[in-house]
């Protein structure tokens, strides 16, 4: 059997996967084990943030796995410190839980979200709206908190206190009663399709949230530490959640959740009433910490601004998109309508290049750092397959 026959007979079939073994990196281009040089415009789903193999990175990550790996939450360690005292400097925040994924972030939120009300109001008091079309998560708490039926079939039950509206604020004023505790958000949507919430819309959320003392907890996973151009997306909004959660490009490639919480939640939670064994891994902490110092050197932020409109530049060159969504490298392309963004995406990956899906459109969703070189002969593959769409669609049409 290959590695890929291999996978299929051993590990449970959950994903669909694209048909390429990653073997090794740098940057923004990967080597497959048929020894093919592969542009990633996709970082592992927003993971990746500074490419494969960084140098900094992987030497603060090796640098602390050789000198002490895990301590468990019963220590204090130096690594995960140091990692929330940069958290909370380039935040609004005031403290942090760490935890090991965003569904894990999202769940801490949703405890933290609980027991504030709980010990402001008393019993009762739980309800948690989010929105259509959202993703939070696979746990089911954080699955039942996903406004997506379609990842829904098969597991009911589910948590009977989370509810659903479509972004605007007469439909959130209808739903919301007496028993909401928090509001839950992407300022992007990611996984659904990289759609960016109205900013008008968001701004009377925040006075909606204060106006009945719900808090606002924004869902960062996907677009928080520099994705957007900006350390946080809240900051183009010019809002202030209660709740911030993080997960996928904090830890530069390492599994790593982050719950910030501002001044009104810092002290919800007491010892015995949330944890995780591997929280705040010093290893996992060591890499983020190098993510951050990364983000925050001088120009990086511009730089990530300037690579995104190089990308969008491109795009709207190209007559046959019929439109581009999202913030800073954060991209949503919408092709035509005669061709299936799955299928799209395993040709790109045939043509040496790895793109994202988000429902019918792609995602493009790159490492920060990626090169200008590796944008152009990425999106010279891009545009090589999207005519090798196009013309098939001619022949078809002429028959
Ligand atoms: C990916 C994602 C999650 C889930 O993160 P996991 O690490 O897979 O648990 C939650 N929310 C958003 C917005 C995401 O993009």
């Amino acid at each position: 059997m290959d590695l890929k026959e291999k996978d299929k007979e051993y590990i449970i079939n959950s994903y669909a996967r694209y048909n390429s073994v990653l073997m090794r990196g740098t940057s923004a281009t990967a080597i497959d084990n048929d020894n093919r040089e592969i542009i990633d415009f996709g970082s592992g789903i927003g993971v990746n943030s500074l490419g494969f193999a960084n140098e900094n990175w992987a030497n603060a990550v090796c640098r602390q796995v050789k000198k002490l790996q895990h301590t468990s939450n019963l220590f204090y360690n130096e690594p995960s410190i140091l990692l929330a005292e940069e958290l909370i400097n380039i935040s609004h925040m005031k403290k942090v839980f760490f935890c090991n994924s965003g569904a894990e972030a999202n769940e801490a939120a949703l405890k933290i979200a609980r027991k504030f009300s709980y010990d402001k109001y008393g019993t009762g008091r739980n309800k948690i709206l989010s929105l259509n079309n959202s993703f939070h998560g696979r746990t089911i708490a954080t699955l039942s908190l996903t406004g997506q039926d379609s990842f829904h079939k098969f597991f009911y039950p589910f948590v009977d206190s989370h509810f659903y509206s479509n972004p605007d604020i007469e439909s959130i004023e209808k739903i919301i009663d007496d028993d909401f505790a928090a509001i839950f958000i992407e300022l992007i949507q990611g996984e659904g399709g990289v759609n960016v919430l109205d900013y008008e819309f968001v701004r009377q959320l925040e006075k909606f949230c204060i106006k009945k003392d719900l808090l606002l907890i924004v869902d960062e996973v996907q677009t928080g530490i520099g994705r957007t151009g900006k350390m946080f997306c809240y900051e183009h909004y010019g809002i202030n959640p209660n709740i911030v959660t993080l997960a996928k490009g904090l830890g530069g490639g390492l599994p790593i959740g982050a719950c910030l919480v501002d001044q009104r939640c810092s002290k919800v939670i007491r010892a015995g009433e949330h944890g995780t064994t591997f929280g705040g891994n010093p290893v996992v902490a060591a890499g983020a910490l190098e993510v951050l110092r990364t983000l925050l050197n001088d120009d990086f932020l511009d730089q990530v601004n300037l690579k995104a409109k190089l990308f969008r530049d491109i795009l709207a060159d190209i007559p046959e998109i019929k439109a581009v969504s999202g913030i800073g490298l954060m991209i949503g392309i919408e092709l035509p309508e005669y061709i299936n963004a799955r299928e799209f995406a395993d040709k790109c990956l045939e043509n040496g290049l790895i793109v994202l899906t988000a429902k019918s459109k792609i995602r493009l969703l790159p490492p920060l750092n990626i090169s200008e070189d590796e944008i152009n002969s990425g999106m010279r593959r891009f545009i090589f397959t999207l005519k090798e769409f196009i013309s098939k669609e001619q022949i078809q049409d002429n028959i």
